[in-house]
């Protein structure tokens, strides 16, 4: 299998798999015990959030343990909603990820009113409408880093800063940067990452934050009270060692991923002409979203699964017909070419090869599906 849905997710680094199982069998007690074995895991525990500081500039009891950036994303919005009731309008752009966008919708259904960014035709957030949509009532603003179906980044940056003018929270959902890209950490309140999106175990994250926040889950207070359930230590140890190793390889890493951006985009507009390549010139190398005119992306992605090449398309398809890709649509697509995005996202072992071959398989598949389906809108 031609693995390229590395935004998706990724396989965990062999060096880590090795690892996992002697961090599970030395790491097995509850850190929250007393007893030797139980602070011998503490001390684990503990060393890993303080990698987590000095990366992020972050503060011990800012950086809390989670499964997964879908619950971080929901505990930030949701714990925040809940401890600060008198702020109940959120300003967020239209093109995060649904585990920020639905934690935000269910908000507007208890009353909040929700204002969307605006976003140009390449992705980009406009900030004189932030300006203007930040009032008093506004409790925090959310704009994620790099999208995850196009690999637009935004300028945190200037949002943080605007943010910190106006007296707001600013958080950002760092998931598909985080270990790959520079993060301008100190402009940020709240983020929110996932280790399996950086060759960690699966159930591994966290989440940045610079305020108390009212809990999603109560119980036994782990995590300072902001997230209750025993640390799974030795998977926490896992994405710190994760980490470790993308920022040691992420010069390398976008060096060889700005080669094969240029190989698959070259060689699909050699064979076809007509694909359209979302903000080509903005956006990080190792996502990219090819729109096939006239067929539909799910249909490509199948095929090309079929052929032993793993993509995505963000064309979501819910009760068996395909619902163009949100992204796409806030960018000014058409429905039908937002339903004809292609997602090539690269990872650590992506090669040159294997790009080469998805990109000839998927040449053949289009002039197949063009001549013999196509679509009707
Ligand atoms: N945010 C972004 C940008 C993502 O790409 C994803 C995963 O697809 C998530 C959040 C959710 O991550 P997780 O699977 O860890 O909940």
């Amino acid at each position: 299998m031609i693995y390229l849905d590395n935004a998706s997710t990724t396989k965990v680094f062999p060096e880590i798999l090795q690892k996992l199982k002697d961090l599970s069998e030395e790491f097995f007690a509850n850190p929250n015990s007393v007893h030797p074995e139980g602070q011998k895991c503490r001390r684990e525990l503990e060393k890993t959030r303080d990698l987590f500081c000095e990366i992020t500039g972050s503060s011990r009891e800012e950086i809390v343990f989670t499964s997964c950036a879908t619950e971080s994303n929901n505990t930030i919005i949701k714990g925040l909603a809940e401890k600060f009731p008198e702020k109940n309008e959120i300003v967020i752009s239209p093109i995060e990820h649904k585990s920020v966008l639905n934690p935000v919708k269910y908000l507007a259904t208890k009353g909040y009113k929700i204002k969307f960014l605006k976003v140009d035709k390449d992705g980009v957030v406009d900030t004189d409408d932030l300006r203007k949509k930040i009032t008093e009532k506004t409790l925090l603003v959310g704009v994620i880093h790099v999208n995850n179906e196009t690999g637009v980044m935004q300028d945190l940056k200037t949002i943080g800063k605007i943010c910190r003018e106006r007296e707001v929270f600013f958080f950002s959902d760092i998931v598909q940067s985080f270990g790959k890209m520079d993060i301008p950490f100190n402009f940020i309140d709240f983020f929110s990452v996932s280790g399996h999106k950086i060759n960690a175990p699966k159930g591994t994250g966290l989440l940045k934050r610079s305020s108390d926040l009212e809990p999603l889950l109560h119980g036994g207070g782990q995590e300072f009270g902001i997230r209750s359930g025993t640390e799974n230590t030795a998977g926490i140890s896992a994405l710190g060692e994760a980490v470790k190793i993308w920022l040691k390889r992420k010069e390398e890493f976008l060096k060889k991923t700005k080669k094969l951006e240029k190989v698959l985009i070259n060689k699909l507009r050699q064979d076809i002409p007509e694909i359209k390549v979302v903000s080509e010139n903005i956006k990080v190398p190792y996502i990219t979203t090819v729109i096939f005119p006239q067929i539909s992306g799910h249909d490509m992605v199948i095929a090309l699964g079929r052929e032993g090449v793993a993509v995505s398309s963000g064309s979501a398809c819910s009760s068996g017909s395909p619902v163009p890709s949100h992204v796409l649509l806030s960018y000014g697509y058409s429905e039908k070419d937002s339903l004809s995005g292609v997602r090539f996202s690269f990872g650590q072992d992506t090669t040159e090869e294997d790009v080469n071959t998805a990109v000839e398989k998927a040449v053949k598949i289009f002039k197949k599906l063009k001549r013999f389906t196509g679509f009707s809108l």
